[in-house]
């Protein structure tokens, strides 16, 4: 799905190919656009055409497509580091700011009347496996949606990090490993007898 799946949604301009490269709308792809679009805002810069900004993600779900696609820190280019301990944290270095932002997650779900009337019964049926496909994805929505009506400081507690060890992409050049042959690199090879192999054939 695209982001004109959800045009009946006052969706905001920079979620939009979020949602395109991501494939759905839903809370964790917020939780990314909610701490890249501060993180420009903090640090003043635009989406990394290299490595100027650094994200660590402490979980490899559905947010972490909202921090490549607007911070420019992708798996491709080595600026994006996935720790994942299962917690809903951040953190984005930026170089020329020489600072460091971490993003930890404080917020629930805040609905009063009809809403949160509609939102409990969901969440009931969510919780016990009787919720259809369709309810499952309006739960979605709605916390996305809810989300959104949010400022970052209500879902996110922010503050100031030490700046993280290198995390910058290695270049080391290949050689082949000496049982099966393959180009690997060099520095992620183990050596045995003097001689240099993949960790395939070593294990
Ligand atoms: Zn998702
Ligand atoms: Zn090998």
């Amino acid at each position: 799905m695209n982001h004109t799946h959800y045009a009946h949604l006052p969706l905001p301009e920079p979620l939009k190919p979020c949602i395109d490269f991501h494939g759905h709308l839903c809370p964790g792809l917020v939780y990314g656009y909610l701490v890249a679009t501060e993180a420009l805002r903090l640090f003043g810069e635009r989406r990394s055409e290299d490595e100027e900004m650094v994200a660590i993600s402490e979980n490899d779900a559905c947010s972490v497509d909202a921090l490549q696609v607007l911070l420019g820190t992708t798996s491709g280019k080595g600026n994006l580091t996935i720790r994942n301990i299962g917690k809903n944290v951040y953190t984005v270095y930026s170089r020329s700011a020489g600072k460091a932002f971490r993003f930890s997650r404080k917020s629930i779900y805040l609905y009063t009347g009809d809403e949160k009337a509609l939102f409990d019964e969901l969440e009931e049926k969510f919780a016990s496996g009787q919720a259809t496909p369709e309810e499952r994805n309006n739960q979605k929505i709605m916390k996305a949606m809810d989300l959104l009506q949010k400022s970052v400081d209500q879902v996110f507690e922010i503050t100031e990090a030490p700046i993280p060890a290198p995390a910058f992409a290695e270049l080391a050049p290949s050689v082949a490993c000496t049982q099966c042959g393959e180009l690997t690199m060099k520095t992620k090879m183990v050596k045995k007898e003097g001689k240099l192999y993949c960790q395939e054939c070593l294990k």
